[in-house]
């Protein structure tokens, strides 16, 4: 084992040496998670992680309370109810479907199972950070796809494929922007891919999405078993705090990942908690119906006030600021924050000079707004004075 002595030393006062991890683990950074509290501010507006401020549907606070009674018994490793019942809402079959601990999780398992160290894994520009991190950490060579357009761009990823291309990785709708991969455009990306390159294609907020040419993927996997499908019940779902994710998958790709699954990597509350949430199809149509009203009335309200709003259909919209002056980034999380709202922390990970903040309850936007008409009104004064 490689070891590096450092200027530290033991309580004894000998000089300590660090154990120094894999080649591929050094350099990576932790997750910078969504600020959750503003000093002197006893209610803060949370608008950092695109949770839901509706939280979950009743019967998944009910079903949560009922898993209490059985918390001595292992969860059901087979995960069999919430796969029925996903499966049944989605129209899938069960065996398409493995759930996680978040789909996080499942990203972390389908690199595990199909990268190889030194293979390429194509990212598009702005796909989740986390599916990033784990084909990093497994040595693989992370070659990213700009998205010219502020989405996931089929030629930009198809331009990029080599003989070690092992994996690609899109969100669509992507984070932080918000838009999404048309479907013509998703159907000539999954053409042009080789067949033995898996193609996550992540849907974390796939819920949202009503547009007509958006292709929620889920049907993909039986004509092209190389596509697999993740989904969350962090956004829509609220159950963010339970971690519980699903893909959809060939069940050639079930296969690779079950035998590395940690057979209770989904807790009991979380599988019944999920289980009630999709089955709750009229609460979550009420989530959804919520988010689509306030997206609109906030982007207009922005761009009334001469904000640069770039179009998004998921739960968060993104706002451009200037790169220097007084109308940064930087400064608007500051004015905002001064009023107690919490949005996405700047550079954390995002196109530089921009904010993303997720849409909240009807009070919270209007203070959001509110909030942003002062700051813009502010920055005008300082410009002229
Ligand atoms: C929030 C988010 C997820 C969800 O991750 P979980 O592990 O299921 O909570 C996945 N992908 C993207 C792009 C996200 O923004």
């Amino acid at each position: 084992m490689a070891v590096r002595k450092t200027a530290s030393s033991t309580p004894a006062g000998e000089p300590s040496v660090a154990i120094v991890a894999r080649q591929a683990v050094r350099g990576l950074t932790p997750y910078a998670q969504g600020k959750s509290s503003v000093e002197g501010h006893f209610e803060s507006i949370k608008l950092s992680s695109n949770e839901s401020p509706l939280g979950p549907s009743p019967d998944a606070i009910a079903a949560y309370h009922e898993a209490a009674k059985r918390l001595f018994r292992y969860p059901d490793g087979g995960q069999k109810a919430l796969r029925k019942a996903i499966a049944e809402i989605h129209g899938l079959g069960s065996a398409q479907i493995v759930c996680g601990n978040g789909s996080e999780e499942l990203q972390l398992l389908l690199v595990r199972a199909f990268v190889t160290p030194g293979e390429e894994v194509i990212c598009s520009e702005h796909s989740f950070a986390m599916g990033r991190t784990h084909a990093k950490s497994q040595g693989a060579t992370i070659i990213t796809a700009p998205e010219a357009q502020m989405r996931a761009d089929a030629d930009a990823i198809l331009s990029r494929l080599s003989k070690k291309t092992r994996m690609i990785m899109l969100a669509s709708p992507n984070n932080p922007v918000g838009d999404y991969m048309r479907r013509d455009e998703l159907a000539r990306l999954v053409a042009g891919v080789p067949k033995d390159v898996v193609i996550i294609y992540d849907g974390a907020y796939a819920d949202y999405v009503d547009a007509s040419d958006y292709d929620d993927g889920l049907l993909l996997p039986r004509q092209s078993p190389n596509v697999v499908v993740t989904r969350t019940f962090s956004k829509l779902y609220g159950l963010a705090g339970l971690r519980i994710g699903w893909m959809c998958a060939d069940p050639s790709v079930v296969a690779a990942v079950e035998p590395i699954r940690t057979p209770f990597n989904t807790n009991a509350a979380a599988l019944a908690a999920a289980e009630a949430a999709v089955l709750d199809v009229g609460y979550a149509a009420m989530v959804k119906a919520h988010n689509s009203k306030w997206l609109s009335k906030i982007t207009e309200a922005l761009r009334s006030i001469g904000y640069d709003v770039p179009p998004s259909v998921a739960n968060f919209y993104l706002i451009r600021f200037d790169a220097t002056g007084a109308f940064t980034a930087e400064a608007a999380a500051e004015f905002l924050l001064k009023r107690g709202i919490i949005p996405r922390p700047v550079g954390a990970g995002g196109p530089a000079g921009c904010l993303r903040i997720t849409v909240g309850l009807e009070h919270e936007n209007e203070a959001v707004i509110e909030a942003l008409r002062e700051f813009r009104a502010s920055c005008a004064r300082n410009r002229t004075a």
